[in-house]
């Protein structure tokens, strides 16, 4: 079973026009530190659109093709971010239903609000019990701590309708996104107040991932995901498995989960070839640094099967 705990299904208009033109800064940042140039507008019209798939048709035959047997969609909410009026919000949410309505059988699909929303909960609630989304992911980077008493509402309402929460750790884009939101401590009082939620830290929380694995190895509600960290096992593969081994080590094997943030990284490394690095670890593990093949079948689909209510 490989299930990808960390997808993002995303179309241009889901998203404001200042939030492109950071992901365009990204890559050309990005690339430049692989030796490559590219122009701002080159990148905008030759890699930028390769991401837009509103229906998920490319996202379906890449799944077929590479034997990814479930995905997880996370959408995203950046109005308030960048001070929009223009919400299409709504459609994107339904979008992600349409999706999951068409193949139920792989795709597992979120739903999300900007917590600062005065109507977040209402958002939530209908997407939950009228387009039938599973679970709920919380961006806090854009502007709200996860324990403040606007997200507690949100959480109350998840909590009363037995929803997943996946809530984004670690630092997350550029200006106008602040890091102080996805530091994992926050979520402390969500996995204590909500003892029977099941969260997800993505990211492994990036360089909180120290805080993250000691802070809540005690707190079994709480699991992490390995998703955007590609580029560490192409520029430094010791430190990957080191972090990673300290997750399992810390968390315990039940709780680390095999995710992508795809197709944002996609063009570093496909689904495929995250998913056929992590198999192989039992046999390519640096010196020193042991994975066993239990441990990377509870990785790859057996543990995201398990949080998610899935029949495996
Ligand atoms: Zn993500």
């Amino acid at each position: 079973m490989l299930i990808d705990a960390h997808y993002h299904l995303v179309a241009r208009e889901w998203y404001p026009e200042g939030w492109w033109q950071s992901v365009v800064g990204m890559y050309v940042n990005g690339l430049k530190s692989l030796g490559m140039e590219m122009a701002p507008d080159m990148v905008m019209e030759t890699m930028i659109p390769s991401l837009w798939d509103p229906e998920g048709e490319a996202l379906i035959n890449d799944m077929t093709t590479n034997g990814i047997d479930k995905t997880v969609i996370l959408p995203m909410d950046y109005w308030l971010l960048y001070g929009e009026n223009t919400v299409t919000l709504d459609k994107q949410l339904k979008a992600y239903s349409a999706l999951q309505k068409k193949h139920p059988d792989k795709i597992i699909a979120f739903a999300t609000a900007d917590a600062r929303r005065p109507n977040a909960v209402e958002i939530v609630e209908r997407a939950i019990k009228d387009l039938g989304l599973k679970g709920v992911n919380l961006y806090p980077q854009t502007g709200f701590f996860v324990n403040d008493p606007r997200t507690r509402r949100l959480l109350d309402k998840m909590y009363e309708l037995g929803m997943p929460l996946t809530c984004h750790t670690g630092q997350q884009g550029p200006a106008p996104f602040r890091a102080k939101f996805g530091d994992p401590v926050h979520l402390d009082d969500i996995a204590v107040d909500y003892p029977n939620m099941m969260i997800t830290a993505g990211h492994m929380a990036f360089g909180w991932h120290e805080q993250l694995f000691y802070g809540f190895g005690l707190k079994y509600n709480v699991a992490t995901d390995i998703s955007a960290w590609q580029d560490v096992t192409k520029t430094n593969f010791r430190k990957f498995c080191t972090v990673l081994r300290q997750a399992l080590d810390r968390l315990g094997k039940d709780r680390v989960l095999f995710g992508t943030d795809n197709p944002f990284v996609s063009a570093l490394m496909p689904t495929k070839e995250y998913a056929d690095l992590i198999k192989g670890l039992p046999q390519n593990a640096p010196e020193g640094i042991t994975f066993t093949e239990d441990e990377v079948n509870a990785i790859l689909g057996g543990n995201a099967a398990r949080i998610l209510g899935l029949k495996s």
